[in-house]
């Protein structure tokens, strides 16, 4: 299978991966709202015929209709419930190393619903560790490679984009504005930025960051919040546009920035309208 081309400077690359369906959502026998058809396009609400009593006999006052919409979406890489994190890192942020390595500017973020996937995929487990564990060892291991050569600092931030608001989730404080700087550009006033020694101790920071998400990981009943994590290796700039999390996007994709976006999404019936909503976002991130 091809692999996606490394990102072009000013260019965002747009992946999607559905999550499996875990065993409650298995047991109430759905029938799964996207089928993925290869490794660049999936269906949303395929029209495919049913089985007899499966989306028929699925009742409940909130139970969103399927309506059969069979809309086709392109994206530079799709990964279905099968795909490792080891696939994902290496389709997604390893392409985009060396442009951080030679100066760029180089964002990876997660976008999606509640428990679609984002912190799996990012942070994962101790026994399958997400693209964040993938993407570090790496750089370290590249940095340790050209160390005769280059001298290079890791500098981290890790902020949530939250109804609106920034938050720092290194040194949790009060909300962050944006600000005009005439030399940075727009800039996330007092976000805190840390230098790790290691991989490791990288990973540390981000995981007691993830303990100050207003929308806590592991809390994956609660379904009315939208948190997205925004990762960075460098200072962001962010020019003036519409929500927080598109101005964040704009710029990495209007400066010296590669991007890539990985939308989460979950194949569940209860979460139609979330993925129909994260799809089209994600379809519109390439045009911003
Ligand atoms: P989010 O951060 O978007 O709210 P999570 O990453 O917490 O969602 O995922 C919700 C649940 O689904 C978690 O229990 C997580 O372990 C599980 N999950 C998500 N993606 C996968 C995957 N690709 N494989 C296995 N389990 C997954």
């Amino acid at each position: 299978m091809a692999s996606v081309p490394p990102p072009e400077e000013g260019s965002v690359t747009v992946v999607v991966r559905v999550r499996p369906q875990n065993q409650r959502e298995q047991e109430g026998n759905q029938h799964s709202t996207v089928r993925v058809v290869d490794d660049r396009i999936l269906v949303f609400d395929p029209e495919e015929p049913c089985l007899p009593g499966v989306f028929m006999g699925f009742r409940g006052h909130d139970a969103p209709k399927r309506k059969g919409k069979d809309l086709k979406f392109m994206f530079d890489r799709v990964f279905s419930e099968h795909a490792t994190q080891e696939e994902v890192f290496q389709h997604t942020t390893k392409e985009i190393l060396d442009g951080v390595l030679n100066g760029y500017n180089c964002s990876v973020f997660a976008y999606g619903a509640t428990g679609a996937g984002k912190t799996y995929t990012m942070l994962g487990s101790e026994k399958s560790p997400g693209i964040m564990y993938l993407t570090m060892v790496e750089l370290y291991k590249r940095i340790e490679a050209r160390k005769d050569e280059k001298y290079c600092e890791v500098l981290i931030s890790y902020q949530e984009v939250y109804n609106e608001q920034i938050h720092d989730l290194l040194e949790p404080k009060g909300p962050l504005a944006i600000r005009e700087d005439p030399e940075k550009g727009v800039v996330v006033q007092g976000l805190s930025f840390h230098q790790p020694k290691s991989a490791r101790q990288l990973l540390e920071m981000l995981a007691n960051g993830n303990k100050n998400r207003t929308q806590h990981p592991t809390d994956v009943n609660a379904t009315s919040s939208r948190s997205h994590a925004v990762f960075q290796s460098k200072k962001p700039h962010i020019p003036y546009r519409d929500s927080k999390l598109t101005r964040l996007l704009k710029d990495s994709i209007g400066g010296n920035c590669r991007t890539v976006m990985i939308a989460a999404i979950t194949p569940c019936t209860l979460a139609y309208e979330d993925t129909y909503n994260t799809l089209k976002y994600a379809s519109r991130a390439k045009e911003i």
